[in-house]
């Protein structure tokens, strides 16, 4: 499991350019949608020889709407809440101010492991200024220059020290192979009362793992017949008041479901317009190449108009997943949850599916054969053969003469011909070109 690494402090200080340091080019994604550009607010990075997942608070909560760094408060209560480890940046120009003083009394009394950095001090005068920020009362505050990458190394090894020793994966043979379910979704959509339909009676603690600084706790479930664990439920079932609201502990929240689930229901409150927030949970599941389902819930309060246009309107919003499924349901009256219980079924199978051989020869001869890439640029790519080189996610490659010159158009085409022809229901499809000199 990766630790989650939260950054805070007030609007302006270098949160996100502090970031975009750290994560570099893991900022790109690549998948089988159109390339929309979305708003990234977390990032995988790798520092000193750790993944870490990186979230910049400060981008939940645009400094246009907080210019007096209110919502700082807001954001480092659901970072002690939510990450294993925080970050809080300071202007190391200027004096520190009450919000820094609130934000700070917050931290020190959380037993999270927390760095201070006094940033901006781009040289050895301005670091001397940082100085005046000892006022607040912490041991060490680390002088950087996130612009000019001044000491970040060392604050990246003092970061890494801190985190929780990686943890093994649980050793809970009973449940390998099971089916790995999680319910993401904005506060209130209806997480825990879907939670309770699909545990009812066999909800039982399976595995409250220690050695994390978050508890994470599975339930193990049966679905359409199938046992399954919906994990990290915790946050789920434990209501605590960063719930109600603050979008970076939801988000961080769901990035840990995420990462350990194989199929994620992203729960939608179909009474409602599907939001920004909606979209970023779908495209964190997407982005980490999961099976997603679209859970639009409450269907019991939606009149026979509404209930048609709903899913349509659901599929608007998040285009950029073509794939992922939409089920109406509501936990209240148990509509629908039959058919989102086949449904996660039918995509976890799919995210573990292993195409044989023949079958994708057959595909290459039907499909590829029969609709070629156009040329580009007075190349014709001339394609030779295509394998399935993992699972869960599917990725799949086909072996080409010329692969920079097969077009985005048509990798995309390829992925939903692969998607059709061998039901690959609700899940990306990764499809890379690779090249190789004609034998
Ligand atoms: P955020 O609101 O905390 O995310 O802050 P930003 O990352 O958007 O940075 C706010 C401003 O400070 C921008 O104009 C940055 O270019 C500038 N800035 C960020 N880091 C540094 C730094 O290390 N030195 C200097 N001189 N300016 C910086
Ligand atoms: P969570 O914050 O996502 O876990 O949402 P909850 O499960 O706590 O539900 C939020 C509110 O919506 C509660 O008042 C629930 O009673 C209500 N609710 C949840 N599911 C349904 C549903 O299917 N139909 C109706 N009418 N209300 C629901």
């Amino acid at each position: 499991m990766t630790p989650i690494v939260a950054i805070v402090g007030r609007p302006n200080v270098g949160k996100s350019t502090l970031f975009n340091r750290f994560a570099g080019q893991d900022l790109a994604i690549v998948f089988d949608e159109p390339g929309v550009t979305r708003e990234r607010h977390y990032a995988d990075a790798h520092l000193h020889g750790r993944d870490i997942t990186l979230i910049d608070t400060g981008g939940f909560d645009p400094l246009s709407k907080d210019p007096l760094g209110v919502g700082i408060v807001r954001h480092v209560e659901a970072a002690i809440a939510e990450a294993d480890a925080i970050l809080c940046i300071l202007d190391g120009t200027a004096p520190p101010t009450s919000a820094d003083r609130e934000a700070v009394a917050l931290l020190r009394r959380s037993k999270k492991p927390v760095l201070y950095a006094a940033n901006k001090a781009d040289d050895q005068n301005k670091a001397l200024v940082a100085n005046d920020l000892y006022t607040l009362g912490v041991d060490r505050i680390f002088p950087i220059s996130a612009t000019h990458g001044r000491g970040l190394h060392e604050l990246e090894a003092s970061l890494v020290a801190l985190l929780p020793p990686p943890a093994g994966e649980p050793s809970d043979d009973e449940n390998k192979g099971l089916p790995r379910v999680a319910i993401v979704g904005r506060p209130n959509a209806g997480k825990s009362s879907l939670f309770n339909r699909l545990a009812g009676e066999e909800r039982a603690l399976v595995d409250a793992r220690p050695g994390t600084t978050v508890d994470t706790v599975d339930t193990r479930v049966v679905l359409a017949g199938q046992a399954a664990i919906l994990v990290d439920t915790a946050g789920v079932r434990r209501k605590t008041k960063v719930d109600t609201g603050v979008e970076s502990a939801s988000v961080m929240r769901a990035i840990r479901a995420v990462g350990r689930a194989d199929v994620v229901v992203v729960l939608c409150d179909a009474t409602l317009p599907v939001a920004e927030q909606d979209a970023r949970l779908l495209g964190l599941a997407a982005d980490r190449g999961r099976a997603v389902i679209i859970g639009l819930s409450k269907a019991d309060l939606l009149d026979r108009d509404a209930r048609s246009k709903v899913s349509q309107a659901a599929r608007d919003t998040m285009h950029f997943a073509t794939w992922a499924t939409t089920v109406l349901l509501s936990a209240r009256t148990g509509e629908g949850v039959a058919e989102l219980e086949k449904t996660i079924v039918t995509a976890y199978q799919a995210f573990h599916r292993r195409v044989g051989t023949g079958e994708l020869n057959r595909f290459f001869r039907d499909v590829l054969e029969r609709t070629p890439p156009p040329t580009h640029g007075g190349k014709a790519p001339r394609l030779y053969y295509v394998t399935q080189a993992e699972t869960a996610p599917p990725v799949f490659v086909v072996m080409c003469n010329a692969p920079e010159a097969v077009k985005a158009s048509y990798q995309r085409f390829v992925a939903n011909q692969i998607r059709k022809f061998f039901g690959f229901d609700y899940v990306p499809v990764l499809v890379h070109f690779r090249g190789r000199t004609k034998k």
